[in-house]
């Protein structure tokens, strides 16, 4: 008989609490899971920072809410291990928390406790998932994720990831381009990124995608994209075609398409 990991670690636990590492999407709640949903619902206690605690505010009733910052990770993984010694604990993540998320600081600090907790993660809507649908359909074929935050990431590492991956044309999503302190990372990579792929190469950047606020879209090229320097910021997601992307303007609209490879079999 198969028994699943979860099923066995559930069996092998002595308290009764429970850590959920909830992946909240990109902002509205219709875009969570509806297990998502359920789970906080069900929780005793929901732990986050308060911007994401303010997206999930209309989930959030009876449980004990516990308010974070930025910067603050490791504290709040910590607290959180300990409370799901004995409750039901929900510890929230933007998009996906896997994704430059919190499932691998709580993952790395259980390990080294000498508790055990039982953990789930529950998947979420990521930022580039969220971006693309708004683009419309600018991966569809391989792509590279990076994130140009080098406050845990040396830049050179950072560096030789922007340069392999545009050499082997992937269609690159670049997360976290900006912050107060880091403002010239963007620029800086884009420079990269022009060495070795096409000025002609659609560039996408989405603005609070899939939020309350609505989201904010500016469809360019690698070689104009450093016109909007000063409107990218930490809310947005950079999504950088292959040399096989095109942009489809309808109307006022443009889309960016990467081709999946039909074209290469039928006829359409
Ligand atoms: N775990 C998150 C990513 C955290 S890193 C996820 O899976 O989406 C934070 C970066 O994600 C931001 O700097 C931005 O680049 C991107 N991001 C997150 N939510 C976004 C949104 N709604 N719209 C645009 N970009 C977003």
């Amino acid at each position: 008989m198969v028994t699943s990991q979860s099923r066995l670690q559930n069996e092998d636990l002595l308290g009764k609490g429970k850590l959920y590492v909830v992946g909240i999407g990109p902002g509205l709640v219709e875009h969570l899971t509806v297990r998502a949903q359920k789970v906080l619902k069900d929780s005793d206690y929901v732990i986050g920072n308060g911007t994401y605690l303010d997206q999930i505010e209309s989930l959030l009733n009876d449980q004990k809410v516990i308010r974070s910052t930025m910067g603050k990770e490791v504290d709040r993984a910590r607290c959180a291990i300990e409370l799901a010694g004995h409750s039901r604990v929900s510890i929230v993540s933007g998009g996906d928390a896997n994704i430059y998320g919190m499932a691998g600081l709580v993952m790395e600090i259980a390990e080294r406790t000498a508790m055990k907790v039982d953990i789930e993660v529950l998947p979420g809507v990521t930022a580039i998932s969220a971006a693309a649908s708004i683009l419309g359909a600018p991966i569809v074929n391989d792509f590279a994720v990076i994130s140009l935050s080098d406050l845990l990431t040396p830049w050179e590492v950072i560096e030789k990831r922007l340069i392999a991956a545009s050499k082997a044309d992937f269609v690159i999503a670049l997360y976290n381009p900006k912050s107060r302190q880091r403002n010239s990372n963007f620029s800086k990579s884009i420079g990269i990124l022009r060495e070795h792929k096409n000025d002609s190469v659609p560039v996408g950047l989405v603005k609070n995608a899939l939020r309350e606020s609505g989201e904010d879209v500016i469809v360019t090229t690698l070689g104009e994209v450093l016109e909007y320097d000063d409107w990218v910021n930490m809310r947005t997601t950079v999504l950088i075609g292959n040399n096989e992307s095109r942009i489809w303007k309808l109307d006022d609209i443009k889309r960016i398409i990467t081709p999946r490879g039909y074209q290469r079999k039928y006829d359409y």
